[in-house]
């Protein structure tokens, strides 16, 4: 396909026509960075929360799931520091009146010098063949070291200005870069300001007695403020794990890309509870960890890589970020940190509840370190859609559009097809519909010719087409066609079941951990 812009759309407009992702309230033109999962991205998103929590809660002994209010008490978002913290610095296009985070519009023009990078070192390893060193040439040729310099001398200034609140100085950078708005092309900026992400509302019937809440920003926060209700009445024992899946909203200031950036999604977290001291360990555990899920879904190791935190968040000690290849380049896609005792600290303070944990072994009770892990379902989904997405050109000079979903978080996972609409064959495709039901979602398709409708199920991602003809009225056979190969086989009607379920069983998937 061509270029990513031109990827990203197809990938766009492919979840809307099978019914994966609508804009929300698109009858009304729609609601800006708001989307509806639709018939099969319900399944879907379904499938992979069922995929994480079963590799988190089911397979730890030691891990156990809930699932807390979206609203919580105000006073939780002072002690987390989402108050005073959870802000994004601004900046406005005076001509375009455009809204743009600052820090992003750094990091965008960096990525270009990256990109470039990029582009010397392709050329490079063309000329050189076999014998190119990419790590020699990256350290040596002078034009790749001083782009590689230029990079990270910006991205260490942005780090620090951020870091020191010196808001001057981003708007200084964003100058002297000769920084343009993508949309006007103009460079008539305002100041920098700082933006708090949270969404506020209100609790109660009366203007007097109502109070000011917020709608979470993430789901950690649940989590801690139950870490005592938990950890007693399921008598855990340190380190142990609180996983949870759940809604999460921030008022993001530019809310482009889809479902990468939305002001509504969904986040899958855990917290691990763990000894002062110990994080170094199990950070690098977890690491590990999380990636190794990543990686059981086949989507290919290439398109993942870890990015080591420049600036640490305000509760960090150590933290990266999981990126994955997406349409328009690496991004985040999920979070690893190390955020030591600061929340159940501060919940301790703001509370005047004591959050500790009697270690038995120590003799001695503390305030137990914690390593998170937060992947964003929405963003997961976006990674998992547009990786399967694929035109392939076929031996005859045609092309198919195919959505190589890992089977196992397909919507539909097998397609019962009668070749004829005739001849008795819709009622015994439909008696193996019945039958197969209850173990899979199976879809019935009898209309148009059966390549269109073998095409039809390639786009949707049914890993399996199961077609009902003649000969199966005479020796109880169909003929299995596999969605990636489209490889046919012969099977007895009754062996059918066994065959989609080894290719779909969450369990045979999970064992590649
Ligand atoms: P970003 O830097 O992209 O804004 P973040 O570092 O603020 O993300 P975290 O607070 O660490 O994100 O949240 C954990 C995960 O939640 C992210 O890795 C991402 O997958 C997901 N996430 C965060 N914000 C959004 C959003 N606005 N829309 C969709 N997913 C999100």
């Amino acid at each position: 396909m061509a270029n990513h812009e031109e990827v990203f759309k197809k990938v766009i407009s492919h979840a809307k026509e099978y019914g994966y992702i609508f804009q929300s309230s698109e009858i009304y033109d729609g609601l800006s960075a708001v989307y509806d999962y639709g018939q099969n991205g319900a399944e879907l998103k379904k499938n992979i929360r069922e995929y994480w929590w079963q590799a988190m809660v089911q397979l730890n002994d030691n891990i156990v799931g809930i699932d807390a209010a979206i609203f919580m008490h105000p006073t939780t978002w002072k002690a987390s520091g989402h108050v005073d913290a959870f802000n994004d610095p601004m900046i406005d296009n005076k001509d375009s009146k455009k809204r743009y985070r600052a820090d992003v519009l750094v990091e965008d023009y960096v990525a270009k010098i990256e990109a470039k990078i990029d582009k010397e070192v392709t050329k490079a390893a063309k000329r050189f063949g076999d014998a190119f060193d990419k790590a020699q040439f990256v350290s040596t040729n002078p034009r790749v070291v001083g782009y590689q310099e230029k990079a990270d001398g910006i991205l260490k200034r942005l780090g620090k200005s951020l870091e020191n609140e010196d808001l001057a100085d981003v708007k200084a950078l964003i100058e002297e870069l000769e920084i343009a708005c993508p949309l006007s092309g103009s460079k008539n900026w305002t100041d920098v300001k700082q933006f708090n992400l949270m969404f506020g509302t209100k609790l109660g019937s009366t203007a007097e007695s109502a109070m000011d809440l917020y709608l979470r920003p993430e789901t950690a926060q649940g989590i801690f403020v139950n870490f005592l209700n938990v950890q007693k009445t399921g008598r855990m024992k340190i380190p142990f794990g609180i996983a949870q899946t759940g809604k999460a909203f921030r008022n993001e200031i530019v809310a482009r890309q889809f479902i990468f950036r939305m002001r509504e999604f969904e986040q899958m977290e855990m917290q691990y509870f763990i000894k002062p001291g110990s994080q170094k360990e199990w950070y690098e555990t977890w690491k590990e960890k999380r990636m190794k899920w990543h990686l059981s879904l086949g989507m290919g190791p290439e398109n993942y890589r870890f990015h080591d935190h420049e600036k640490l968040a305000h509760y960090a000690d150590a933290a990266c970020d999981i990126e994955f290849k997406f349409p328009f380049g690496f991004k985040e896609l999920e979070g690893i940190h190390s955020r030591t005792d600061f929340d159940l600290g501060n919940h301790e303070e703001y509370s005047g509840k004591k959050l500790q944990y009697f270690d038995p072994e120590e003799n001695k009770s503390y305030v137990p370190y914690v390593l998170e892990t937060s992947i964003g379902l929405d963003r997961m989904f976006l990674a998992i859609f547009s990786n399967a997405l694929q035109e392939e050109q076929l031996e005859n000079n045609t092309t198919r559009t195919v959505l190589k979903l890992p089977a196992v978080l397909a919507p539909t996972k097998a397609a019962v097809l009668p070749l004829l609409k005739r001849d008795g064959l819709p009622e015994v495709a439909q008696k193996l519909v019945d039958d197969l039901k209850w173990d899979f979602n199976i879809a019935y398709d009898e209309k148009d010719a059966v390549g269109r409708r073998y095409r039809r199920q390639d786009a949707v991602g049914t890993p399996i087409c199961v077609t009902v003809d003649h000969q199966t009225l005479e020796d109880q056979t169909v003929t299995i066609r596999h969605r990636d190969t489209m490889e046919q086989q012969r099977v007895k009607m009754d062996e059918v079941k066994d065959i989609i379920a080894k290719e779909v069983e969450m369990k045979e998937w999970l064992k590649r951990i």
